[in-house]
């Protein structure tokens, strides 16, 4: 008998989008101030150029000026640095996002670390990571990447307060698994990182009160790797085949972790919607930062 609460990511992200849509008009009616994200993309890759039309097209609902910048697959880094150098000094773009990944003759940290870090969206810069790490505030406040932004607005909203919890996020990689310890370390949660190379990982998932699996492996985390009660947030998107279709899943086994679990967020409709929602978010925070305005409260 299955009896988890299902973590709705798509209604959140829905209201969170709606309340950023307000956001935008009233800086618009207030500051005559519209803010901007510019996505660039260099090559064909199929999976980057649908992720850039519905950035795109979530932009301008939201009432935000889109910027595409479309690069082809042989660019130079120096080319696209440039492209980069541009799009800092343009005072309409508030937000830069490069999609990832870029061709392989191309140094994504390079890249990355090129982006004006009040302008870096997707919150990979080093100087993100250790204003996140170092807990900043005001100013000097990071971007938080947006898939762990997400999830813990998710958990948040679920649970409440997060102090004293315990809490396992199962993968390091850094636009998820260490933000998201760094996000769940500043809630006051007991945190563990676990990776591959971690020992006898079902027991060390069983110990949490909030589990992260951020792995890229289908149903990794099994029903009984769940403590009873625990809250479970599922980033995995894998793509595999049931009966000859094309099926989404995530990295728990959700039906079997829905035995156990106190809430968790299905695959699709959990974390997914979220990671856009957030993108949008960032960007209005960075144009308010930009201009030196009030940072709206967005929930
Ligand atoms: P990475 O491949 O960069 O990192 C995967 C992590 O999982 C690594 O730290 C790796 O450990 C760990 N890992 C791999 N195998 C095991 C194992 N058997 N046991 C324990 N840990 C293991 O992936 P990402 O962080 O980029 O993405 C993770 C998942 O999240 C993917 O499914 C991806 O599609 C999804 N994703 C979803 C997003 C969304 O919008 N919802 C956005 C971004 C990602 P080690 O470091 O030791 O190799």
């Amino acid at each position: 008998m299955s009896t988890a609460t299902i973590i709705d990511g798509r209604k959140f992200s829905a209201t969170l989008r709606g309340r950023i849509a307000e956001e935008v008009t009233r800086l618009k009616n207030d500051h005559d101030l519209t803010p901007g994200l510019a996505v660039v993309l260099v090559g064909e890759d199929p999976a980057s150029q649908v992720y850039v039309r519905s950035k795109g097209k979530q932009t301008l609902e939201a009432g935000m000026n889109s910027y595409e910048h479309k690069m082809p697959a042989e660019t130079t880094q120096e080319e696209l640095l440039a492209k980069v150098e541009e799009l800092n000094n343009d005072p309409a773009v508030h937000g830069i996002l490069v999609q990832l990944p870029v061709p392989d003759h191309i140094d994504d940290h390079a890249i990355i670390n090129a982006i004006d870090p009040n302008k870096d969206v997707d919150g990979f810069h080093v100087i993100n990571s250790g204003r996140l790490a170092t807990g900043a505030r005001g100013a000097s406040a990071p971007m938080i990447p947006c898939t762990p932004l997400g999830s813990i607005m998710l958990l948040k909203d679920h649970l409440g307060d997060l102090s004293s919890k315990t809490a396992v996020v199962v993968g390091r990689s850094n636009i998820v698994g260490k933000p998201m310890a760094q996000l769940l370390l500043q809630e006051s949660c007991t945190v563990t990182i676990a990776h591959s190379r971690t020992k006898d990982l079902p027991d060390v998932v069983r110990q949490a009160d909030i589990v992260v699996a951020a792995v890229g492996r289908p149903e990794m985390v099994k029903g009984d790797w769940v403590k009873p009660g625990a809250t479970v947030i599922d980033v995995g998107i894998n793509r595999i085949e049931v009966d000859g279709k094309n099926k989404l899943v995530g990295d728990v086994a959700t039906a079997e972790a829905m035995e156990h679990a106190g809430a968790i967020t299905p695959v699709p409709g959990g974390v997914g919607p979220m990671t856009i929602a957030c993108l949008l978010a960032n960007t209005l925070t960075a144009a308010s930062r930009q201009n030196g305005l009030e940072e709206p409260n967005l929930l």
